[in-house]
């Protein structure tokens, strides 16, 4: 860089000679807004591939106004952005800006031998010079395209790069697969152990992925996802199953992770990478009820699925209107006297072209659409005024529980909502318990789960559910002073059949009063059932055994 522009850049300020020496600019400039014309205190060329720059003295550069600059670079921009580039890039739209704004900022996306640059355009008002903007070009290509956690490929440049490797992979001779992946119980991690944690994990994660299915080209799009492209023959069920068992260790703390995919099968260049990366992701989605499975392949029934929860989702409304969704009540014995002592609320929807759809099918649609919420206040206010006409009758009430779902905990209205009803109204306080999930649980984040304290502390009940399903069991019963846990059905199965589980039920049970908690046991179907868990002193049972879940009015009529 010769003395002169030197002096030049150093004279502006120090701030701008900062902005020269730090590689990522292409160039620094000047333009008068008055006259149109533009010098440059430095221009770089890149060479080659590389990262590696060239000066280009000012004299060589052609154009000494803005506009010729401008129009020079023109043939570079992308085609779709040609347009926007030529009306927003004008010296008076810029300046008028920079006057309102202080600044003035755009990303423009330009092709340089074949390959796809984000160049950065930014401007501000020159320091001393009236009349001219100081602005700067750098490269925020690598910036974009890079996650500069794990080093991989960002969401865009993995989208953008995978698409230019496939047209040079022999699809047609070998096989391929996009592969989606999520950490089930990240989000435990993050909260149990620290964000850093969470990090190394991540990290752990990028190495197993790299390791085991030796991908062709891989990104990670967010938090925990990473998005890959590999060969089938890597794709074993083997491989895929031991991505299941996962281990954090990290001094005395241990942690069991499972990576699990959604699978893609790439059959040809027709379909964007960015539709495969939808595909194999929802085919991740699609298996969230089916816990131990470590992968889902992308296909025909995983979209049905889509549609029809699609279809479910935008029922919704009708339905609430319509008066299509019902509350259906369980009823929870007390293990010694066989006596109705409590009850859970289960919704259900006579859906008016699709006949009885079961939770199940729904409550997941409603969760990714966003309506669980009102559906869950929806069931609240139910429960709510069948107790409340009950007592006005005088007759027999008992608590009732409500199932919330993880994204309730999120949504502020709901909770709002909560916070209310039970601190004005003591009777919601005693007769509207709360059931939230085991992995509902291990995943909220600490300002969420403080709502359950808030709720507890107010004398709500507080159920946890599903109990023994998840991975996280006992962090969680040490975490939070669950009021009642309801053991998973899976272990109730496996009464008579399976020593294990007989023990498991047996010290849970003990483990769970020593906590200060009682049990319910859900889904008991059977005497022999019934015998050991009595036995084994449970306090509570659900289940065809003994009740069904009712409609309203059914279960009206038995408790009288
Ligand atoms: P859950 O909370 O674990 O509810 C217990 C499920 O077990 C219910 O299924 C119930 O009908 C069934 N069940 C009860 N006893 C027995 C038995 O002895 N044997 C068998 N095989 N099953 C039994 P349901 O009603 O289909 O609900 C499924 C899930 O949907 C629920 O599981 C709950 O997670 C969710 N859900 C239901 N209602 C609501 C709701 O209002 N809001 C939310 N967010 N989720 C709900
Ligand atoms: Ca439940
Ligand atoms: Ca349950």
């Amino acid at each position: 860089m010769g003395d002169k522009y030197i002096e030049e850049i150093k004279a502006v300020d120090g701030y701008v000679w900062n902005m020269v020496m730090s590689n990522g600019y292409d160039c620094v400039f000047g333009a008068d807004v008055s006259d149109d014309s533009i010098w440059f205190y430095h221009a770089y060329r890149r060479k080659g591939a590389g990262t590696v720059y060239n000066k280009i003295p000012p004299e060589k550069l052609p154009p000494k106004t803005f506009t010729k600059f401008k129009e020079l670079l023109y043939d570079f921009v992308v085609s779709e952005e040609q347009e926007s580039y030529d009306e927003q890039l004008r010296l008076d739209a810029i300046s008028a800006e920079v006057k309102e704004r202080g600044s003035f900022v755009r990303t423009v996306h330009m092709t340089f031998d074949g390959e796809r640059k984000s160049k950065c355009f930014k401007l501000y008002e020159h320091p001393d010079k009236e009349n001219v903007l100081l602005g700067f070009v750098y490269d925020i290509s690598f910036a974009i395209d890079h996650d500069w956690m794990t080093d991989e490929y960002a969401r865009l440049g993995f989208i953008e790069n995978a698409e230019k490797i496939l047209t040079e992979l022999p699809i047609d001779k070998e096989r391929y697969s996009l592969v989606y992946t999520n950490i089930k119980g990240f989000k435990a991690i993050n909260d149990l152990f620290g964000e850093q944690s969470g990090d190394m994990v991540i990290f752990q994660t990028r190495d197993m992925l790299r390791t085991l299915l030796k991908p062709v080209i891989m990104g990670r799009l967010e938090n925990d996802h990473f998005v890959l492209i590999t060969r089938d023959e890597f794709l074993s069920e083997q491989v895929l199953l031991s991505l299941t068992n996962q281990t954090y260790n990290e001094g005395f703390k241990q942690y069991d992770f499972t990576i699990r995919c959604g699978i893609y099968r790439i059959t040809g260049r027709d379909v964007s990478v960015s539709k495969m990366v939808d595909r194999a992701k929802l085919a991740e989605k699609s298996g969230l009820d089916n816990e131990g499975h470590s992968h889902v392949v992308y296909n025909d029934d995983v979209r049905v699925k889509y549609v029809k929860q699609r279809v479910l989702i935008s029922d919704m409304n009708k339905a609430m209107e319509l008066g299509e969704f019902k509350a259906y009540y369980q009823g929870i014995v007390d293990a010694k006297t066989g006596q109705i002592a409590s009850a859970e609320a289960l919704v259900r929807w006579q859906h008016g072209k699709l006949g009885m759809i079961s939770p199940g099918e729904f409550i997941p649609a409603f969760e990714s659409g966003g309506q669980i919420s009102a559906l869950d206040r929806f069931m609240i206010e139910q429960i709510l005024k069948f107790n409340m006409d009950r007592a006005k009758q005088c007759r027999l009430i008992v608590p009732c529980a409500v199932n919330l779902s993880r994204i309730d905990f999120y949504n502020t209205s709901l909770m709002d909502y909560l916070v209310d009803i039970y601190s004005n109204n003591a009777f919601a306080t005693d007769y509207v318990r709360i059931e939230v999930t085991e992995s509902a649980y291990a995943d909220l984040e600490k300002n969420a789960s403080d709502y359950l304290n808030r709720f507890k502390a107010l004398g709500v009940k507080i159920l946890l559910d599903d109990y023994g399903s998840g991975m996280s069991s006992l962090s969680t019963l040490e975490n939070f002073s669950f009021d009642i846990v309801k053991l998973d059905m899976g272990f109730i199965r496996k009464i008579g059949i399976q020593n294990n589980a007989e023990i498991i039920i047996r010290s849970t049970i003990e483990l769970s009063h020593a906590l200060g908690a009682t049990v319910t046991a859900e889904g008991v179907e059977t005497k022999e059932q019934l015998d050991f868990l009595r036995n084994c002193g449970c306090d509570y049972i659900q289940g065809y055994y003994f009740y069904k879940p009712l409609p309203e009015e059914e279960f009206a009529q038995l408790m009288g």
